[in-house]
């Protein structure tokens, strides 16, 4: 590649030469400094990845950064609310439809899934199916820069937590996929819905990966001594972890009892 720009005051301006993160206002505990979205391109045609939430300053002031160049679709790596709120509003904005693998989320004619190639002003950008996080999160592969854009699968900090409408075994799966496809293309770096750009997307996912792994066994050694309900694992398994985290943590464990028991 191509010259990575990771900021020291945070998220938004980083990126890759083709792939420029503008961070929405959404800062959360879950959503970390905010929602990442991203603008894809050269020349005059662009994608834009996450709209975010629906922030009409925020979705102004992308719109406003493409200074004339055409939107040819607005992308979504999933349907949460903090990546897609602002989807319609933005759509209306520039004038594009909206593509998502959930149909519930898309505006026009077109999906969006795994294998699917898009194409803005030369550049291509790969669809890979990562479900997990949500039953419908995508990832989105950019060779030209050797970077992956990985929607809530994998974050700038800290780990992702299994929505309700995810499923453990399915994000494992997904990891694993991640992992061998970084290793196979050569990935040089991730990019993240939430938080900074990873340089290292092979040492990012082995952590992901090693992470889960140890947070499942610390969740049977929990249940063996004693420990039954999603609650009082948390207490347990993430006692290290800022009590405002519990509730996403509880989810986590929701997720991860339903692995462990299916
Ligand atoms: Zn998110």
């Amino acid at each position: 590649m191509s010259g990575l720009r990771i900021p020291l005051d945070g998220p938004d301006g980083s990126g890759t030469d083709h792939a420029l993160s503008l961070l929405a206002p959404n800062p959360s505990p879950m959503t970390l400094d905010g929602t990442n979205t991203w603008v894809i391109g050269r020349g005059e045609d662009v994608l834009v990845v996450d709209p975010g939430p629906d922030d009409g300053p925020h979705l102004r002031r992308v719109a406003d950064r493409l200074r004339g160049r055409r939107v040819t679709a607005i992308l979504l790596t999933h349907g949460h609310h903090d990546h897609s709120g602002g989807a319609k509003g933005f759509a209306e904005l520039v004038r594009a439809p909206v593509r998502a693998l959930d149909p519930g989320h898309r505006l026009g004619d077109e999906g969006l899934a795994d294998g699917d190639v898009l194409t803005a002003g030369g550049l291509e950008l790969h669809v890979v199916g990562t479900p997990g996080h949500s039953f419908d999160s995508l990832c989105f592969w950019l060779p030209e820069d050797r970077a992956m854009l990985t929607g809530d699968t994998v974050l700038g900090r800290g780990t992702s937590v299994i929505a309700p409408d995810g499923d453990l075994a399915d994000y494992l799966r997904s990891l694993d996929r991640l992992r061998a496809t970084a290793e196979r293309v050569g990935a040089e770096a991730l990019l993240p819905g939430h938080g900074p750009v990873l340089p290292d997307p092979i040492g990012a996912l082995d952590g992901y990966i090693a992470h889960r792994r140890q947070r499942l066994d610390q969740i049977r050694s929990a249940r063996e001594r004693g420990a039954r309900t999603p609650a009082e694992i948390v207490e347990v398994v993430y006692a290290d972890v800022d009590r405002s985290l519990w509730p996403a943590a509880e989810m986590s464990v929701r997720a991860q009892l339903a692995y462990l028991d299916g």
